[in-house]
């Protein structure tokens, strides 16, 4: 059996792989080297890719051996599942196994919203000793918003009521009876609004789906508490760049936090880069040494157990 890793994967992954008598041919690079992967592909039983990898029709036409798709992570956007499936191809990815290390960059971002260190720090080493101007605000009793309601948002909403907050959450599709509901005692409310506009920060836990583009547009942001915070780690697109803009320009809410963006990487043209109270990351929200330890170890697993049948 040989699989092929065309992506960065964690040693523990592969030492799974080959404690399981599986050959491992590593390159994180591959991904980039199309020609070389199209050649080599063909002698495969299971391919291992992050998200760079086009695993598309080219591709899969040229796999005659393959029997499993590892996608180390979620989202399958590189993949063409409904072509896999055609061949009888598995495709398995590491579903929720990042949710933790995401819960924790919202309580990061939200805490530094309040609390911003990292700013009263370069203040002190520039010579300023000025307390006032650092006076935070707590966590305690403020209420946090959550839209969508799975996997992610139900370990943001345990953090958060550990910190004393409340916790209201719109999701069409969970019920009062969920078990987010019983394990953290979010307050589910039956409308978009009512989240934004009684919330001190808005995060954002739903798919990019047709419904869910450009959830947060004009009228959402308007809704929004001048004083409220949004906090986006789900995908690009689903809060509408251009009404953004417009929204931190009319000092409609007081900042946000962007893990994720329409175009990755930042086109540096992009004006959300030039308001100080837009506060950016490269779509890290999930990346831990713990989440990527889990996940490389989750699909090497996987895939050994579906090519030893
Ligand atoms: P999940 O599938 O467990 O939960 C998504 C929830 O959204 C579901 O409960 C669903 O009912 C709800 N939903 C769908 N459409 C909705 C709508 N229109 N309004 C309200 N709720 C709606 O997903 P998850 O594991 O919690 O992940 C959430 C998102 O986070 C995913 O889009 C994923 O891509 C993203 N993510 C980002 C990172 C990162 O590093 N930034 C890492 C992991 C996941």
């Amino acid at each position: 059996m040989k699989v092929l890793i065309t992506e960065v994967i964690w040693d523990q992954g592969i030492t799974t792989l080959q404690e399981e008598g599986i050959e491992v041919y590593y390159d994180k690079d591959l991904w980039a080297k199309r020609e070389t992967l199209l050649e080599i592909v063909k002698d495969f039983d299971a391919i291992i890719v992050r998200n760079q990898t086009k695993v598309d029709q080219e591709l899969l036409i040229e796999c005659t051996k393959l029997k499993v798709i590892g996608r180390l992570g979620v989202g399958l956007d590189n993949i063409d599942v409904v072509k896999a499936k055609e061949k009888g191809i598995h495709v398995v990815m590491a579903r929720h196994a990042n949710a933790t290390s995401v819960a924790e960059y919202v309580m990061a971002a939200i805490l530094s919203a309040k609390r911003p260190i990292h700013e009263a720090n370069e203040d002190v080493k520039n010579g300023y000793w000025d307390r006032r101007k650092h006076t935070g605000e707590e966590l305690y009793q403020k209420t946090i918003g959550l839209i969508g309601l799975g996997e992610i948002a139900h370990r943001v909403a345990k953090r958060a009521t550990a910190f004393g907050m409340e916790v209201i959450g719109y999701d069409p599709f969970i019920t009062e009876y969920d078990h987010i509901v019983a394990e953290t005692g979010v307050r589910i409310k039956s409308s978009l609004d009512e989240i934004l506009v009684n919330s001190d920060f808005i995060s954002i836990h739903v798919p990019l789906t047709p419904s869910t583009k450009d959830l947060i547009s004009t009228q959402q942001l308007k809704s929004m508490k001048p004083s409220a915070f949004l906090i986006n780690t789900s995908r690009g697109g689903i809060i509408d760049e251009k009404a953004l803009c417009d929204s931190l320009m009319n000092h409609e809410i007081a900042g946000v936090f962007l893990d994720v963006l329409e175009s990755e990487p930042v086109d540096p043209s992009n004006k959300l880069l030039d308001f100080k109270n837009a506060i950016f990351s490269p779509h890290i929200a999930g990346l831990t040494t713990e989440s990527q330890i889990r996940i490389s170890l989750l699909v090497a697993k996987e895939v050994g157990k579906l090519l030893k049948g």
